[in-house]
């Protein structure tokens, strides 16, 4: 299956250290580190209406080099720009890449210019966009990248998930020690196993104790140009550290007693022990 997915793909098993987490496929991207997930209101709902927006006025208007600045004072003027993070600049420039609306990204690409870099008109300039890699590029495995670009197909949970790589490793960690066996991805994205882990990630949009603060985000906490790391208080709930709380903290949880720490490390622990039975079943 591999084999296959690097054909699809163009890529060659040469390519396998260069995973490209920012465009993986045509079913999604991610756009995070321009600031996409940084507005107040970072919903799919509100991210899609502002990435529109954004993506119709850029084709309308920007026809020379010349219309950038004129975009760029537009957009700004009619967006809501309140950010979670002062620091963290929010670039006017990224928006849809089709039709189809399923890949977020650089409106001033070469690629959707015919081959003229339009970057240099950016906050960070052509030099940064450019070379920029997230943390995720170094830290994530090559099975733990291949597994999820071949699990996700949604640019607003993917660009989430792929960019946390406690929740990442901590959830892939846990599976691997529940079946005794290394990660595979054949194996892995197989049949029902595949399921059971995109139902696992869509957690980060949907978990029931997640905070309802809007200067959080995953396990940090942000106090306008501040940020500080968000810890679950155990000894106020009345109980041991959870072993589940790294993916706890990622989920951006908040919970109010015991009983709600219980029924979330129930959610965690099912996914979990339904992944190891079925894959035993199967191998
Ligand atoms: S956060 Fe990482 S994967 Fe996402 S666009 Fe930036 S460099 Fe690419
Ligand atoms: S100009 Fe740079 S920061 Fe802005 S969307 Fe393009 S790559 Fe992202």
């Amino acid at each position: 299956m591999l084999e296959q997915l690097y054909y699809e793909r163009n890529w060659t098993m040469k390519d396998m250290n260069d995973i490209h987490l920012c465009q993986p496929d045509s079913r999604k991207s991610c756009g995070a580190c321009c600031g996409l997930y940084n507005y107040r209101d970072s919903s799919r709902e509100s991210l899609v209406k502002r990435l529109r927006t954004r993506t119709e006025l850029f084709h309308e208007i920007v026809r020379r080099k010349n219309d950038l600045k004129t975009f760029s004072e537009k957009t700004k003027k009619i967006e809501d720009r309140e950010k979670i993070y002062e620091v963290i600049y929010c670039c006017e420039f990224l928006g849809f890449l089709d039709h189809e609306e399923k890949r977020v990204g650089c409106l001033l690409h070469p690629l959707q210019n015919r081959d003229t870099d339009l970057r240099g008109a950016s906050f960070y300039g052509k030099e940064l966009c450019d070379g920029h890699l997230c943390p995720s590029y170094h830290y994530l495995s090559q099975e733990e990248k291949l597994t999820l670009i071949e699990i996700m197909d949604d640019w607003h949970l993917y660009g989430l998930c792929i960019t946390d790589i406690d929740l990442v490793k901590e959830y892939f960690r846990l599976l691997c020690d529940g079946i005794g066996d290394k990660m595979d991805t054949d194996k892995f994205c197989s049949g029902t196993l595949r399921e059971t882990m995109s139902r696992f990630f869509s957690l980060k949009t949907s978990w029931p104790f997640r905070s309802p603060e809007a200067n959080r985000f995953g396990k940090y906490w942000f106090d306008g140009s501040q940020y500080m790391i968000s810890h679950i208080d155990y000894e106020n709930l009345g109980c041991a550290r959870s072993r589940f709380d790294r993916i706890f903290m990622s989920l951006t949880s908040r919970f109010k007693n015991r009983e709600e720490l219980r029924a979330g490390e129930e959610i965690i622990g099912k996914n979990i022990d339904e992944f190891v039975d079925r894959y035993r079943k199967k191998y």
